[in-house]
């Protein structure tokens, strides 16, 4: 719909009353999809914040992210604006939004703490030395949350340059009852 409309847009003439009321249009249908976001982040966070009194996450770099090919999907969905949002509410009810360094995460065991390397395509996590078999995206927000709590396990693995990379993938982990 907005790409309909910024054709649209491209094709007025400059300076006519045709173009000024397409201007118009392309930003209402702009405001529109960030006041849906808006919305979106202020109910998930809200979600998240009943589960439980603590919500992890990864601390998102920013930065390291602009840099990367995931710079527009970051953008869009407004990984910046949720997080702050998150930890206002969590301020204001008294709990705890938490932010974890990303690195290893995705890659260490959360049953044993052992490296399984894995592709960003590999969407499972299967531990060889300890069995340990879940979903890729549930192993990782077991690690974020054993970090928030200082847990051994990746405290033990965790290397300083694997802390200090930059997350392979900007999602939030938010993991309730810490
Ligand atoms: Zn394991």
């Amino acid at each position: 719909m907005r790409n309909q409309l910024q054709r649209s847009l491209s094709r007025k003439k400059k300076g006519s009353n045709r173009r000024k009321k397409a201007i118009k249009r392309v930003g209402k249908a702009h405001l529109k999809v960030s006041n849906k976001r808006k919305d979106f982040h202020y109910k998930t966070a809200l979600k998240l914040l009943q589960q439980g009194k603590h919500v992890a996450h990864e601390k998102l770099n920013i930065k390291g992210l602009a840099k990367s090919r995931l710079t527009k999907s970051v953008n869009d969905a407004g990984w910046g604006q949720f997080l702050q949002i998150l930890s206002i509410k969590a301020e204001r009810a008294g709990l705890l939004a938490i932010a974890v360094l990303p690195g290893g995460t995705s890659q260490n065991c959360s049953g044993c703490g052992h490296k399984v390397n894995k592709e960003l395509s590999d969407r499972w996590h299967s531990c060889h030395h300890c069995g340990c078999s879940l979903d890729r995206d549930h192993n990782a927000a077991i690690n974020i949350k054993h970090r928030a709590v200082g847990h051994s396990v990746l405290k033990a693995q965790a290397t300083p340059d694997a802390i200090a990379g930059v997350t392979e993938k900007p999602t939030l982990y938010a993991s309730a009852s810490v």
